[in-house]
């Protein structure tokens, strides 16, 4: 009998979406494939992520929804009280439920997972804890880490990470960065009854997005957090009370009882072999791959948050399917990475798919662009002036929408319909004969008719 030259067809490393995407399309094609995660299954997205911030975004929520309630008729005997602890814990035995799940479907797929640290020896051997392995193809999707900058004090920050497991809530907080994760945690906190502050270097909210849609989400944010804009926290010093003080490049020290980090986040792609290997990273740590996911050594490859695209978990996922397909026989539309549906998850919630205004202008002669502020029917009864607004941007030539963008109550929910739709080339014509929902917030975008300068 002819011995294998490889122990495995493929090897992972990293069990977050990417990597176990990856291994179960892999090994469901026949391929003999291992995975190795040192920590919990599922990543940041099941650990420190998506899940869990998803899960205290609802919680947070309830405080306004108690509000609200006595609009439409409840009376209570007694204020609601929150229990930070009790939602905690709630939250840790989901995440742990996850994790199980998460092993049970690499053990029915027949992936062979180590719950240990990986290290590439060289491009083809990996050293798994106490055992080495060959491989014929290995990825990477080791993920990311928060990154805190370097500066006197630091060490009491915190990031995200350390957040879920916080013993007590702080009674005032400082988030600093106006990113996905401040922007996020400022609704969180803030829900939660936590006197918060969110600082930025700039001027702006969310970079990068439509900048409309950020500055409506940025007045509804300042109506609950503390908003400090063009300046940066220098250093933290830790008051004999327990206070941090956070010493900013403008203005006097403040004090809180927290310090959160929310200023990014670095691929994981230091030691784990890769110089050994052969694999370049760029400056900032992300592992160089071509448009197949290669790195710059043939049989090894990489995906997700590691790498330098969007670090997105659905990304994560469709990279790693897209990959795994290529390697082991089959072909897949490549991630269309213009058309990437995404929401912030703040209060309200802010939804994108497409082009910003901006960039539509920059690649468009003739862009059209529709707009909708209201208020939705939801706070007629309680006085709220939460403001909903909804944006499409649409190449006034070819009549092809090139972008929806919407601040409001679940616009992911909404924007990833729409998705559907721009992903598959609709017009305006097409928006325009769809039947509205009555009474939704969404159908406003079938009704907007004419454009606005
Ligand atoms: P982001 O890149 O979204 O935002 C980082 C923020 O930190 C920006 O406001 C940036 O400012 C600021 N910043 C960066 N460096 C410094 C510094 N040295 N000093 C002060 N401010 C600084 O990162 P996040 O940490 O919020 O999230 C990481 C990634 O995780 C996201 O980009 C996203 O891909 C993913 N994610 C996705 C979520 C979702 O899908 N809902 C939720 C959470 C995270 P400036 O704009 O000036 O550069």
């Amino acid at each position: 009998m002819q011995l294998a030259e490889f122990d495995y067809d493929l090897f992972v490393i990293g069990g977050g979406s990417g990597g176990v995407r990856a291994s179960r399309i892999a090994a469901g094609l026949g391929a003999k494939t291992a995975l190795a995660e040192e920590r919990h299954l599922g990543g940041t997205c099941v650990n420190v992520g998506c899940i869990p911030k998803k899960l205290f975004s609802y919680a947070s929520h309830y405080s306004q929804d108690f509000q609200d309630a006595r609009s439409y008729g409840w009376v209570f005997e007694s204020e609601p009280k929150f229990n930070w602890a009790t939602l905690r814990d709630n939250k840790d035995i989901e995440i742990s439920r996850l994790n199980r799940v998460y092993a049970t479907l690499l053990a029915n797929a027949d992936v062979q997972f180590y719950n240990e640290r990986a290290t590439l020896l060289d491009s083809h051997t990996i050293q798994v804890g106490q055992q080495q392995f060959t491989a014929k193809e290995i990825i990477i999707a080791t993920g990311g880490w928060p990154f805190v900058p370097d500066i006197p004090g630091g060490e009491h920050a915190i990031t995200s990470n350390e957040f879920f497991s916080f013993d007590t809530l702080p009674q005032s907080a400082l988030i600093v960065g106006g990113g996905y994760i401040g922007v996020e945690f400022a609704a969180i906190l803030s829900g939660f009854g936590v006197k918060t502050s969110l600082t930025i270097r700039g001027s702006s909210l969310l970079r990068g997005f439509d900048t409309e849609i950020a500055d409506v989400l940025t007045e509804e944010i300042e109506k609950y957090t503390t908003l400090i804009r063009d300046n940066e926290v220098q250093k933290i010093e830790k008051r004999s009370d327990g206070k941090l003080l956070a010493h900013m490049r403008r203005g006097e020290p403040l004090a809180f009882d927290c310090i959160l980090f929310a200023t990014g986040r670095k691929p994981n792609s230091h030691n784990i072999g890769l110089e050994a290997a052969g694999v370049e990273i760029s400056a900032d740590g992300a592992i160089k791959v071509n448009s197949d996911y290669t790195t710059s050594v043939p049989n090894i490859h990489a995906v997700g948050d590691v790498i330098d695209r969007l670090a997105l978990t659905p990304v994560a996922l469709a990279e790693g399917q897209i990959l795994a397909r290529r390697l082991f026989g089959k072909t897949s539309r490549p991630v269309q990475y213009d058309i990437i549906p995404t929401a912030v998850f703040s209060h309200p919630n802010l939804g994108t798919v497409g082009m910003d205004e901006k960039t539509a202008r920059e690649k468009v002669t003739n862009v059209l662009v529709f707009r909708s502020k209201f208020r939705a029917l939801r706070q007629t009864l309680t006085g709220g002036q939460e403001s909903t607004f909804l944006k499409v941007i649409v190449d006034g030539d070819t009549d092809k929408v090139l972008g929806a963008h919407m601040v409001g109550a679940d616009a992911g929910e909404i924007i990833q319909g729409l998705a559907i739709a721009i992903t598959a080339g609709a017009t305006k014509a097409d928006f325009d004969n769809t039947i509205g929902i009555h009474p939704t917030t969404a159908e406003e975008f079938v009704t907007m008719r004419t454009p606005s300068p």
